[in-house]
């Protein structure tokens, strides 16, 4: 993609106050608070069902709260249409119109807000440029690639300048490799425009690959907030350590004092990361081997260690025995909260 560094500018914060949105029965948004520093990468992360999604209709305007308020910026948006707020949004099926070219997707949002029309075509090509698609202006976008539609979404969620672009979950239609891809294209047109943007996964490694900083979130509630770095090392539920890193978690006083040395305390457990149980002939714990994958760099196992099962990422040989010695080389004490 082309640097559009004089067309640079910077998106605006975003605060969440104590927002809740209920469906029936379904906490969907429980209460939750978020500052979203201006210029921002910030991801929501968590299974189905939590809650992001919710959130982030939440902050466009599509719906609103049961109570609680949305900020951009220093304006209370909370009863502003979502036509009228100066976000923009793209989707995971992209939401292209089938019959139009890929110059008419993007002028679409223009005219819904009202462009002029002669400003309207050098708008859609000046997005076009930024994602590397002028030359498609006057294709049918079906013709396109996945990878291409996408940009065309992105493309119209650029076009009518928002400042703040809200992603939702927009590569799980791609194919690993195109992925991988669009992901880094993506962080660098983030980077480059330094809109805030808002991203809803459930992948924590496009997460922690893309964000500043990550919301996790469980139940409709946001269990902990950080960089990817803070989370991945200081997780602090169990819920946090298994979800982002896939942390064993050890709830068993003895074992656990086998492990550390260390008495557990009551509602805590104990989080050790895969590649931080390790092979070590000197230690008196011994594991049974369940599963061994042998992957080339490493071999992922999965042994048990008086009753409970670990997964183990050693870059050892481990042979073929079916019983191990092993030790930890880390670890963290966490909230228990499964
Ligand atoms: P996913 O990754 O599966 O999209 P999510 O984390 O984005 O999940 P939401 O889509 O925000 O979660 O949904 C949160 C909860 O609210 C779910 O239990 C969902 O079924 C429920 N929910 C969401 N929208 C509605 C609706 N319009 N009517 C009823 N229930 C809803």
């Amino acid at each position: 993609m082309q640097d559009p560094s004089v067309h640079d500018r910077r998106g605006a914060s975003v605060r969440l106050v104590d927002v809740s949105r209920h469906f029936g029965d379904v906490k969907a948004v429980d209460n939750i608070s978020l500052e979203i520093p201006a210029g921002s990468f910030f991801s929501l992360l968590g299974p189905s069902g939590c809650g992001k999604t919710t959130t982030l209709r939440i902050v466009s305007g599509f719906e609103s709260p049961d109570s609680g308020s949305v900020l951009i910026g220093d304006e209370d948006v909370t009863s502003l249409d979502a036509r009228k707020r100066p976000t923009a949004m793209v989707f995971q099926n992209y939401a292209l119109f089938p019959h139009m070219t890929v110059g008419e997707n993007v002028e679409y949002g223009l005219k819904v807000r009202k462009m002029r029309t002669q400003e309207r075509r050098s708008a859609v090509l000046e997005a076009l440029r930024r994602v590397d698609l002028e030359a498609f202006v006057d294709t049918p976008v079906t013709s396109l690639s996945g990878g291409q539609q996408q940009r065309t979404a992105l493309a119209r969620a650029v076009a009518i300048e928002p400042e703040v672009i809200l992603f939702d979950e927009p590569l799980s239609n791609l194919d690993v490799a195109l992925r991988m891809q669009t992901r880094l294209e993506l962080k660098s047109l983030q980077h480059r425009l330094g809109l805030t943007s808002i991203y809803v996964t459930h992948d924590q490694e496009e997460a922690l690959a893309l964000s500043d900083q990550i919301a996790v979130m469980r139940l409709g509630k946001v269990v902990q907030v950080g960089s990817p770095q803070g989370l991945y090392n200081e997780p602090s539920t169990s819920f946090v350590a298994s979800f982002l890193g896939g942390s064993n978690i050890v709830t068993d006083p003895s074992l656990v004092h086998s492990l550390t040395g260390r008495d557990l305390e009551k509602g805590k457990a104990l989080a050790v990361r895969a590649e931080h149980l390790r092979i070590d002939a000197r230690s008196d714990l011994k594991a049974r081997v369940v599963n061994r994958q042998f992957l080339g760099m490493i071999t992922e196992l999965e042994v048990e260690l008086q009753g409970t099962r670990f997964k183990m990422r050693s870059t050892d040989d481990v042979g073929d025995e079916s019983t191990i010695a092993v030790s930890i080389s880390d670890h963290r004490f966490v909230i228990h909260d499964q």
